[in-house]
């Protein structure tokens, strides 16, 4: 999963992306922590690897990851070329998922671009980058289908979709709210990978005394909030600032910090949590005493294309899988002792993998 924070200058991207990079390559040596500055890999804490990688006494635990990207740089205007705007967009495309920070916190020493924190005003600015950028892609294909459409109905169909996508943006909408008319023209739209059809999350960088009750009193974090709402959007509230100093914690440290302040989970767990449900994703588990480790699927997910995650092969010569719920298998104290109670399934290519399954799979190659 690879998801891209966006924001205007000057609300907090850096800090929460250091922060959060940091935090999440020291929970585990994951092999690529730092490929490139404004790419992060964090790993998923997964309470359920740990317990079963000590089950096993694994030699090797690995998370799952997520990926992160710092897309700095978006500014009024970038979709008309400015400040390198263009590329940034492109990199963009390329994410499952936008975390949109906005700026919901009041510091006199640190300058707003537009003169004063206006989360609503700045969520639009930014929306409208994406928009024009993805007007522009909808006018590029529009050119492209019209010759062919005269004489071609796939075409001309096609063509008649483009151009009520391009109204719908030109009124100021985001592609997420498009209606299809049918699921060919839904299966268009998803192919046409526009900025604005993407999920997003919003981080309310609040501060420190925000977080205690989830942002709830703060004016700029409500706006956000509804305006949320409408749109489908998870929220999380986060301090930046606050972020950036659990970073450099170890984990005790780092829980006794947070029980100061009134908190369950850091931010880059709430995170992940939210990107998790906004996706709609799950994880199932491989386990043994060379690994154990988690893999990330869509929910609905069949077996064969769960394995496939792994490795392609697996998908190609998939023959049936051995499935036990973690739980089941840490219970019994052995695999097989859960084998003789009868927890462990053997399915086929149509079995949907559950979130927590510890998965064997079986297969020719
Ligand atoms: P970016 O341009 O969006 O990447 O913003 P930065 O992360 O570089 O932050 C801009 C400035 O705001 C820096 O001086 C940060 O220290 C400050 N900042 C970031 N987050 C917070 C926060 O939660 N509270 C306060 N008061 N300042 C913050």
């Amino acid at each position: 999963m690879k998801l891209g924070i966006v924001g205007l200058p000057n609300v907090g991207k850096s800090t929460l992306f250091n922060s959060l990079t940091k935090a999440g390559a020291e929970s585990a040596n994951y092999p690529f922590c730092t490929i490139d500055p404004n790419v992060g890999i964090v790993t998923v804490p997964d309470e359920r690897l740990t317990l079963l990688g000590n089950f096993y006494a694994s030699k090797k635990v690995t998370p799952a990851a997520i990926e992160f990207v710092d897309i700095a740089g978006l500014v009024k205007g970038a979709s008309k070329g400015e400040g390198l705007g263009n590329q940034f967009l492109s990199n963009i495309r390329e994410v499952d998922a936008i975390v949109h920070v906005v700026r919901c916190f009041e510091d006199t020493n640190v300058v707003h671009v537009d003169g004063s924190v206006d989360p609503l005003r700045d969520i639009e600015t930014i929306n409208l980058e994406l928009i024009f950028s993805d007007i522009e892609i909808l006018e590029r294909r529009i050119a492209k289908t019209s010759k062919g459409a005269r004489n071609d109905k796939t075409l001309a169909k096609e063509l008649n979709l483009l151009t009520r996508i391009k109204e719908h943006l030109e009124e100021g909408k985001l592609a997420k709210s498009f209606e299809a008319n049918d699921d060919d023209e839904k299966e268009l739209l998803i192919s046409y990978n526009l900025l604005t059809y993407k999920p997003v999350i919003f981080a309310a960088n609040a501060i420190e005394d925000d977080l205690a009750d989830d942002g709830s009193s703060n004016q700029y974090v409500n706006s956000v909030r509804e305006f949320a709402k409408q749109e489908s959007c998870e929220v999380f509230v986060v301090c930046a600032k606050i972020e950036q100093e659990i970073a450099e914690l170890d984990e005790d440290e780092k829980k006794m910090f947070l029980e100061d302040l009134g908190l369950m989970e850091s931010g880059l767990e709430k995170l992940i949590k939210a990107s998790y449900s906004l996706l709609g994703l799950i994880s199932y588990l491989t386990a043994g005493e060379d690994e154990t480790r988690a893999w990330t699927i869509k929910k609905g997910t069949k077996a064969p294309g769960a394995a496939g995650k792994i490795h392609s092969d697996f998908e190609r010569g998939f023959i049936r899988a051995e499935v036990v719920n973690y739980k089941n298998l840490l219970d019994c104290g052995s695999y097989s002792a859960a084998k003789e109670k009868g927890l462990v399934g053997l399915e086929g290519k149509d079995y949907v993998v559950k979130d927590g399954d510890v998965i064997l799979f079986r297969f020719n190659v």
